[in-house]
Formats: structure tokens, C-alpha cells, sequence
């Protein structure tokens, strides 16, 4: 990767890409615009400052968690598409059957928003919040489901408006219950 480009160079990018399309960048009412889409860039792609296997922090150790089914449902979460950078959005479900360590819920929800707010794949979403997951927790089963809108489907190409993509990571003893999972909803 090269050097990274100014914040400036961006803007100015930003103004390139307005008048491709045929705008005026001149125009009052879009003066300000490129800075404003830095400014919103900086918030979609916060997670590239971040190191997911941090926000985990360290797992407690935890006796009586063994054996449990920890579920953390519908964990909202926003990204981009790494082919369009056009917004995909939706919920995680967080699903593991304890070793012996556990971790809050919330730094559950941090991980999936570290990794989302990055351009991705919902597909490589959900293994990257998988994989972070069991290095940290080493459970005995993981199941990770995502199920997101994309915009990339609803206003370009295939124009599907109400589409919802699911992908299921399944691993341990819940994979053989990937099937049963999806039947039965829990994810809904
Ligand atoms: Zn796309």
C-alpha cells in the first residue's frame, strides 16, 4: 500500500467524484459536501484503527459457565461492501456453548462493530467474528448469524428491495445444529 493520502487529497477526491457525475462542486449547497463525506467516511471506517481481538479484552475464567448456550441476539451492525462501498446492514446473532471463559456481551457487540466498520463481505464478516471468537473464547460450539440488507441489491443491478442475505458460521457441537437453528429461527 502506498503513502496514505491527506485528508485534503480526499476532499478533493470527493469533489472529483461530484463533478463525474455532473454536478457543480462550487455550488453553495455543496461546498461543504466533501468535507462532510470525510467526515462521515472517518465514522463508517473507524474500525481499521482498531484490533478486534482487543475490544474482546481478556475472557474471564468462569468454572460454572461450562457446558452453557450464551446467546447474544440481534446485535445491530452497518457496513459497506468492499465492491461498491454502498452500505449493508442488518443484525449478528451470537451463539457458543462455554468452555470455561466467557465475555461480556457488549464487547461482543464492539467486536461485530469493530469488524463491520470496515469495507467487507458479509460472508468474511461473519468469519472474521467467528474466528476472533473462538481464539478468544475457545468454545465448544460457535454459531455466528448474519442477516443484513444490501443496499447494493436494492438500488443498483438486481434492484431487490426487501432481499435479506443470511450467512451462518457453525463450528463444534453446534455445527450440527446449523440446520436445526435456521429451521427452528432462533435468528429471527
Ligand atoms: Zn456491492
Amino acid at each position: 500500500m502506498g503513502e496514505r493520502p491527506s485528508r485534503a487529497e480526499a476532499e478533493r477526491a470527493v469533489a472529483t467524484l461530484l463533478a463525474y457525475i455532473g454536478e457543480d462542486p462550487a455550488r453553495p449547497a455543496l461546498r461543504e459536501t466533501p468535507q462532510r463525506v470525510i467526515a462521515a467516511f472517518e465514522e463508517y471506517f473507524a474500525g481499521y484503527g482498531r484490533d478486534p481481538r482487543a475490544v474482546l479484552g481478556d475472557p474471564l475464567p468462569c468454572a460454572a459457565a461450562r457446558g452453557q448456550l450464551v446467546v447474544a441476539r440481534q446485535i445491530a451492525f452497518a457496513s459497506h461492501c468492499e465492491h461498491h462501498i454502498a452500505p449493508f446492514f442488518g443484525t449478528a446473532t451470537v451463539a457458543f456453548v462455554a468452555r470455561e471463559r466467557l465475555v461480556g456481551i457488549g464487547h461482543i457487540a464492539e467486536l461485530v462493530e469493530v469488524l463491520a466498520r470496515r469495507l467487507q463481505i458479509q460472508e468474511r464478516l461473519t468469519q472474521e467474528i467467528a474466528r476472533v471468537l473462538e481464539e478468544v473464547l475457545e468454545p465448544e460450539g460457535l454459531l455466528v448469524v448474519l442477516e443484513a440488507t444490501h443496499s447494493c441489491m436494492a438500488l443498483r443491478g438486481p434492484q431487490q428491495r426487501e432481499a435479506r442475505i443470511r450467512t451462518v458460521y457453525a463450528s463444534g457441537c453446534l455445527a450440527g445444529e446449523r440446520r436445526r437453528w435456521v429451521v427452528e429461527g432462533i435468528a429471527e
